[in-house]
């Protein structure tokens, strides 16, 4: 895949870049080995001093930064703007709480003294997807950084430009050379560099053909792996939600970032006595969604990440209308250059269609019609994804154990599945391993050394 700029919002190619030879690649993977040297024996106050440097760096530039992501991916201003902020958030969030989730964990064997010490093990590389170029590289950088690791981040080949700003930043912030680095490389070249020694775990998100293609090569090699992979959230509706609330969610799950979220709400589920009037109300508000420019801040939904996106999406709902799914709204790529695709409803959705088992990624929701609460659970997890999930009812306990029954990592009462520095996220089945983000994010790339003490008079 080539590396460039392409602004989807005109599909016209904004600027081109150079991949990195092999014998570049070499001397990073090399400097980031011998950062690790020093780094890891840094004191936490002086990681969390680069790290808040780069968050404050981020929220400086934050208007720079949000225009970089709109141009490269498309995703309206306001919401790269937050994007930016959620960010910085998470870099202050560990440069803060690390020491803290690091601690030493003191155990009471029943013989002598004994303690778990958080050790890092080393450089990490991480391959990152185009759909939240900061807020993805953030939630694995700032965990790593603080236990003391050093990393190497591909990014997606069409972010090339936000790649970038995120290692100027580090630089800026006067981080060690070689503490983060960017490798501007291919898809393709990103799997073959698992198998270098030096680097000692790799986390992905993204598909899950890379992800299986990156997982495997660790395994291979015996190196540690998370991935976050897609996901097809179930979005349930009983019969005692309010409902307007749901349908205001509805749209905010299914169109947040163009409908490009792994945890995106992709497949709309309601019970029967409430079906017919979510179904219309959720109609009325996507056909009243305004398509536009992402630049403009009354476009509410803005191109996707790139024309390949759009053509993918375009097909994947042609064949479900062609196997028998029916159109309630869209369908079509409206009348204008860029990767556009308009806010779409499919229905009359059966499991012997593609459609049924797949990931829609963008502005296209699945709506299935189901007797009762069983009905309901039995679909959510009729899914070879186990992202997210949300439930909407006015009993928040009957929510609870709904939630309880769906088979994904996350479920969220009365919301979209949405994230923040402090809440774990990460999947099951297909959706991948591991998680990220809050206390259990900072878990995954860890040596969690036993250290213990014997007294003379112990058995052994
Ligand atoms: P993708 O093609 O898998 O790309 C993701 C990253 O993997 C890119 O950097 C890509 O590089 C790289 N890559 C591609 N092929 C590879 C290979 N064989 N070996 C190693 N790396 C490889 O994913 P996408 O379609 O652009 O992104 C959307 C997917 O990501 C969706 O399924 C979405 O649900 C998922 N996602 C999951 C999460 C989560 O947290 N669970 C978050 C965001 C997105 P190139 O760009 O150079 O091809």
């Amino acid at each position: 895949m080539a590396i460039q700029t392409v602004n989807p919002n005109t599909n016209k190619v904004v600027k081109s870049f150079e991949e990195m030879s092999d014998h570049a690649v070499d001397a990073a993977v090399a400097q980031a080995a011998s950062a690790y040297t020093n780094w890891r024996k840094t004191s936490y106050k002086q990681r969390s001093e680069v790290l808040h440097k780069v968050a404050s760096l981020m929220r400086a530039k934050k208007e720079h930064l949000a225009t970089l992501i709109t141009l490269e991916m498309g995703k309206l201003f306001a919401q790269a703007e937050g994007e930016v902020v959620l960010s910085a958030d998470i870099f202050d969030y560990y440069a803060t709480h690390a020491e803290k989730f690091l601690a030493d964990k003191h155990l009471s064997p029943e013989y002598g003294q004994a303690f778990i010490r958080h050790s890092p093990i080393g450089v990490l590389f991480g391959v990152e997807p185009w759909n939240f170029p900061l807020y993805q590289v953030a939630r694995f950088a700032a965990p790593n950084i603080m236990i003391g690791n050093t990393i190497l981040v591909k990014h997606a080949s069409i972010v090339p430009q936000c790649g970038i700003a995120i290692e100027d930043l580090f630089k800026e912030a006067g981080a060690p050379v070689g503490l983060y680095t960017n490798l501007l490389i291919s898809g393709k070249r990103a799997s073959a560099l698992v198998a270098d020694e030096r680097i000692k775990g790799v986390s992905l998100t993204g598909s899950e053909a890379a992800g299986a293609s990156l997982a495997s090569e660790a395994g291979k090699h015996l190196k540690k792996s998370v991935l976050e992979l897609g996901g097809s959230d179930a979005f349930i509706i009983l019969e005692d939600a309010d409902i307007d609330k749901a349908v205001e969610w509805a749209v905010v799950g299914r169109l947040n970032n163009n409908g490009e979220c792994c945890v995106a709400s992709k497949r709309f589920i309601a019970v029967e006595a409430i079906a017919d009037e979510f179904l219309s109300k959720f109609k009325a508000k996507l056909a009243a969604t305004v398509v536009g420019d992402p630049m403009d801040p009354k476009t509410q939904l803005g191109p996707l990440s790139s024309e390949a996106a759009a053509v993918q999406l375009f097909i994947q709902v042609k064949k479900a209308v062609a196997e028998g799914a029916s159109l309630v709204l869209g369908g079509k790529r409206p009348d204008r250059a860029g990767a556009f695709m308009e806010p779409t409803i499919l229905t009359d959705i059966k499991p012997n269609m593609a459609v049924y088992y797949e990931e829609l990624f963008g502005p296209v929701a699945a709506f299935y019609k189901v007797k009762d609460e069983a009905a309901a659970i039995k679909l959510a997890n009729d899914s070879p994804f186990g992202l997210g999930g949300s439930v909407f009812t006015e009993d928040v306990e009957r929510g609870k154990r709904v939630a309880e029954q769906i088979d994904s990592g996350m479920v969220f009462i009365n919301h979209p599945t949405w994230t923040q520095a402090d809440l774990p996220f990460g999947g099951t089945k297909g959706s991948g391993y591991g998680r990220e983000l809050s206390e259990l994010g900072i878990d995954e790339f860890v040596n969690k050394k036993l250290i213990r003490t014997s007294a003379l008079s112990d058995p052994f």
